[in-house]
């Protein structure tokens, strides 16, 4: 891995297009200071949770052992560990 250089030190203001601005010591903490304003920290849990979804059973919404993943459901390790769940699928 090739060394980057760092932000230059010192005040980053982020500025939005209504004026608003958000200022931090680096570029990503002022973003992180804007979309903290912007999106309820419940939701940030929620599209990290979305995010991982994809080594969940689609049927139980538990996680899937190692190995099992590549499946959408519990099976090839047994049943699944919970009764089926109202889990959203995106597809
Ligand atoms: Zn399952």
């Amino acid at each position: 891995m090739t060394d980057t250089p760092k932000p230059q030190q010192g005040t980053w203001t982020l500025t939005a297009p209504d004026g608003r601005t958000w200022q931090a010591d680096s570029p990503i903490a002022c973003v992180r200071n804007e979309q903290r304003e912007r999106v309820p920290a419940e939701v940030a849990l929620q599209r990290i949770k979305a995010a991982v979804a994809e080594d969940l059973c689609e049927l139980c919404g538990e996680p899937m052992p190692p190995g099992e993943t590549m499946f959408r459901y519990h099976g090839l390790s047994g049943p699944c560990p919970k009764p089926r769940a109202a889990v959203q699928t995106t597809d």
